[in-house]
């Protein structure tokens, strides 16, 4: 390299150094990008960071909770102002969360719940998504058979979503109109987890299960694959959430009843603000929009923000095509 290269990129990369240092860094901490919401998720994190012109980093934890820690650590170290998480294990994300706060660095609980009075809590109402999966199923068998597929049991979402479908169920479980023949959590979310329970359930009840209250769009397409194989997939109504393209497709096609919407891209935009607003020193109950939140294990109070999610089934398929969701062609594939 010549001399005038070397100064012009020494220059560069000074520049370019000067700038970062100025900038606000948003790290968000990933637990993993297995479903396909996430990556709409950071794409909207990011976009909104970079027209605010702050700079994101980020770790993905790929499903390690003990990862995930140290992906707090190096985030913290590399400088971030505040911090985003979506935590693999509330309970065990507890130190990193911790170690964050006392260094004055602001952690916001992306969509999943950390129960610490220290953090801010965003998400979308859960326990009404589970009302909504569960109504959504119940509105075509209001009797018979139920199978519950219940999320990662380290995810408090699972637990809020179950309650959620309990509360539309209850009279009916009560009268005994409804029977809950079988309801597991899923490891990790995983489809392939959903699907091997499901077979088990099928097998337990030779077949006779007339509804399935899936907890998101991933364990529902386990679901459907397990019905499928005993020739069910379209007669046994199964919900799920998240507007996986896939489920979306399913819901034309008639093999899924209803997935609960949750525009990923106005939980990412929001989150960014959220950041900023902490990172430039405003206080957790002075956020933009902020409700205190207590509906968690513990009952500690939290500063949230909780956005609204919507149910989505054949009648209104166009509600995720006109918000630019998701294409009529893809949507309507082998309909
Ligand atoms: C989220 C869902 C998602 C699931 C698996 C839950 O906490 O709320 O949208 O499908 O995690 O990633």
């Amino acid at each position: 390299m010549n001399k005038f290269a070397a100064v012009l990129l020494a220059s560069t990369v000074l520049a370019g150094s000067a700038i970062a240092q100025d900038q606000i860094v948003v790290g968000v901490s990933w637990n993993n990008f297995q479903e396909e919401r996430w990556k709409t998720d950071e794409g909207a994190i990011k976009a909104a960071l970079e027209a605010a012109g702050a700079q994101y980093i980020s770790a993905d934890a790929q499903s390690s909770a003990s990862k995930q820690l140290t992906d707090i650590e190096s985030l913290i170290s590399q400088g971030a102002d505040a911090i985003i998480v979506l935590a693999q294990d509330s309970d065990a994300i507890g130190p990193a969360v911790a170690a964050a706060v006392a260094e004055g660095i602001p952690v916001v609980g992306y969509d999943r719940l950390i129960e610490n009075p220290d953090a801010f809590y965003l998400t979308f109402d859960n326990k009404e998504v589970g009302r909504m999966q569960a109504r959504g199923v119940f509105e075509v068998q209001p009797e018979g058979n139920y199978v519950f597929i219940k999320g990662n049991s380290a995810d408090p979402n699972a637990d809020f979503l179950f309650e959620g479908q309990m509360e539309v169920l209850k009279d009916a479980i009560d009268a005994g109109t409804i029977k809950n023949v079988g309801e597991a959590y899923t490891e990790n979310w995983n489809p392939e987890v959903a699907q091997a329970n499901m077979e088990q359930f099928l097998t337990a009840n030779n077949n006779d299960v007339d509804a399935v209250v899936a907890s998101n769009d991933g364990t529902a397409g386990g679901a459907i694959a397990a019905l499928a194989a005993q020739g069910l997939a379209g007669s046994v109504p199964v919900s799920g959430q998240d507007g996986d393209h896939a489920a979306l497709n399913r819901i034309a096609l008639g093999t899924q009843t209803v997935s609960v919407w949750k525009d990923a891209r106005e939980l990412g935009k929001k989150a960014a603000e959220i950041a900023l607003e902490l990172a430039g020193g405003t206080a957790l109950d002075g956020v933009t929009d902020a409700v205190k939140f207590s509906d968690g294990p513990n009952g500690v109070e939290m500063n949230a923000v909780l956005l609204a999610p919507v149910p989505i089934t054949q009648d209104n398929l166009n509600v995720v095509i006109d918000a630019g969701w998701v294409s009529k062609d893809v949507v309507c594939q082998g309909v």
